[in-house]
């Protein structure tokens, strides 16, 4: 086990604040990732604010953050997708049972027994996981994720989990040249949406609350904004 830097919540009503969390040591399958970029998901305001207490409450303290871009540092022995030195990624997921029907699938995601990247309890050191807002963390390799070297590392880290859940449903639903897509809200996940689609080549509209969007909108790709809260724009 080691330590290092994190910014923890001790509470529901706390702000967010400087820490020291403890971390395994990579074992023979983890990577090691000193973490250069983490996006801000709004589901880590949720967990901070303990706003799924029915669902899954807060353990604090918590260390919010599954966007996570950063570089390798050190692999285990029997780790071979990677190497000191590499870019890599890890997104809402952090460790599953490999053996249930679901992972034999590749669907990980729908374990009964994965593990999130924070607030899930942590079966190497006990309590939960903590997340990406600190400076390093250890993850099994089946969990970590290849970064292209063209991409800007700040801006690919969203792509970890409002890009995700923006792309599989369309890759899934065949979104292409001549498909229509709209998208509700211009947000962090809204906004991946958008260009994703257009870069689907489909016709992309955005329904937005807030007129100030539309240039935003326009610019990242929408090929149509629709004001929702103006009657004679939402009827048309
Ligand atoms: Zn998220
Ligand atoms: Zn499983």
């Amino acid at each position: 086990m080691h330590h290092t830097k994190a910014y923890s919540a001790a509470s529901a009503a706390s702000p967010l604040a400087s820490n020291t969390i403890p971390r395994r040591d990579p074992t023979e399958h983890d990577v090691q990732i000193e973490i250069l970029f983490c996006g801000i998901c709004h589901s880590d305001l949720h967990a901070v604010r303990n706003e799924w207490s029915s669902v899954m409450p807060t353990v604090y303290p918590i260390v919010p953050g599954h966007e996570i871009v950063g570089r390798v540092a050190k692999v285990g022995s029997a780790v071979t997708k990677y190497k000191p030195g590499d870019v890599a990624a890890v997104g809402c997921l952090v460790d599953s049972d490999g053996t249930c029907p679901q992972c034999k699938a590749g669907l990980e995601q729908f374990c009964p027994h994965l593990t999130l990247t924070f607030n899930s309890p942590d079966k190497h050191l006990g309590g939960v996981t903590y997340g990406g807002y600190s400076n390093s963390i250890v993850v099994d390799e089946r969990f970590v994720l290849r970064v292209p070297s063209n991409l800007k590392l700040a801006g690919a880290a969203p792509l970890l989990c409002a890009g995700i859940t923006t792309y599989s449903p369309m890759r899934h639903w065949g979104v292409t040249k001549g498909k229509k897509v709209g998208v509700v809200g211009l947000g962090g996940l809204g906004h991946m949406a958008v260009k994703f689609a257009h870069a689907f080549g489909a016709r992309v509209v955005v329904f937005t609350t807030s007129p100030n969007k539309k240039e935003d909108a326009l610019r990242l790709g929408a090929d149509e904004v629709v004001v929702s809260r103006d009657a004679d724009e939402m009827k048309k």
